[in-house]
């Protein structure tokens, strides 16, 4: 199976390491690990849950390796617009409280 699309890269939320995203803001190998122990509902669902917040972290993580802003909305699936409020707030983390 061709899964070229959805390796993006992630913080994992259980244990900070990074690794391919699997689901709900964690890597593959701890999202098939929940998902096994049906303990999955502990996280959020990512469409549904805290809005945004790994989408914001993967983003500035494309970001980091220079990809632009145009083709890291594309990666994670954001209008362009929400690319510029995340852009925002990677240049002002501290400031914008
Ligand atoms: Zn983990």
């Amino acid at each position: 199976m061709s899964d070229i699309k959805t390796t993006v890269e992630v913080t994992c939320w259980c244990c900070g390491e990074p690794g391919i995203h699997g689901g709900r803001g964690l890597r593959r190998a701890c999202y098939s690990r929940y998902l096994r122990a049906g303990t999955l509902d502990q996280f959020p669902p990512l469409k549904t849950g805290l809005p945004c917040l790994w989408r914001l972290e993967e983003y500035a993580e494309l970001r980091n390796r220079r990809i632009s802003v145009r083709v890291a909305a594309e990666r994670i699936g954001v209008s362009k617009r929400t690319a510029e409020r995340y852009e925002a707030r990677l240049k002002a983390p501290e400031a914008a409280r």
